[in-house]
């Protein structure tokens, strides 16, 4: 399973700035080893724009940052799955810390959007990981079991392992400059490694297992050299160009 290198811009860039730092990042992915792939989920009203300025046959594959699990409706403000398909994507994120924190959603309802994306052709990341107060309350393990169960709950038994990623991000370490260690990082990859194998029928071994949480140029090396990490999830790193393709291409020799 080729490695996942993921870009995820948040609620940052108009559609000028984003078709440069798109095409900027695709220039340097040139040298983007043949086991690793790079995905961009930038914000709805810059797919079109980044789709544009890379083109048909680009590496830098695009995702969106969220869905709403039905094909069209009465949704106000909201995006599907087949939306973000016309717009070029193959990929989006549910379950992001930010959305769960600042808008409340459920686990339940990210499952929902999780099995929905799957089931609309969306190869689909979901995002999980525990607060500081879960992890000093020893609550590491209830929590990801949880969110992994309720976010999987929908998802077929035998989805192909390439089709469904997870991502780790300790809620403490998202924009706070406070990376986990090697330790913590083998932990809960092990233990969401654990539960992908019982949970689905072959794939669970294959599934990628991304981290995510103040991912820079400088430690990026380091974290996809351990085990059961296949990829990280990178949110302010990636804003500029030249600094999330050092990201991806971590470990590559010149
Ligand atoms: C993220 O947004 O998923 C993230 C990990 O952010 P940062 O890299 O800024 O911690």
């Amino acid at each position: 399973m080729k490695m996942l290198m993921a870009a995820n811009w948040k609620m940052f860039k108009t559609r000028g700035e984003a078709a440069d730092c798109a095409r900027g990042i695709e220039s340097r992915l040139a040298w983007l080893p043949a086991d690793r792939e790079a995905v961009l989920f930038a914000p709805f009203t810059a797919l079109a724009a980044c789709a544009e300025a890379l083109g048909p046959g680009a590496r830098l594959r695009l995702g969106g940052q969220n869905c709403y699990p039905a094909s069209e409706g009465a949704f106000t403000g909201e995006i599907s799955p087949g939306m973000l398909l016309d717009c070029a994507c193959s990929q989006v994120l549910v379950g992001h810390s930010e959305r769960r924190a600042l808008l409340g959603e459920s686990d339940a309802f990210i499952g929902k959007k999780c099995a929905f994306a799957l089931n609309s052709g969306l190869d689909t990341t979901l995002c999980i990981g525990e607060t500081l107060k879960e992890r000093d309350g020893g609550m590491l393990r209830p929590v990801l079991e949880r969110q992994l169960a309720e976010g999987l709950s929908g998802v077929q038994d035998d989805i192909a392992a390439e089709r469904l990623s997870i991502a780790y991000e300790p809620v403490w370490a998202i924009g706070t400059g406070r990376v986990a260690g090697p330790v913590e990082i083998l932990e809960a990859h092990a233990l969401i490694r654990a539960f992908l194998r019982k949970r689905f029928t072959s794939g669970g071994g294959a599934m990628r297992i991304l981290y995510g949480g103040s991912v820079k140029a400088g430690n990026a090396e380091e974290i996809i050299n351990l085990d059961n990490v296949d990829g990280v999830l990178v949110g302010g790193a990636s804003l500029q160009a030249e600094t999330f393709a050092r990201i991806a291409l971590a470990g590559v020799s010149d």
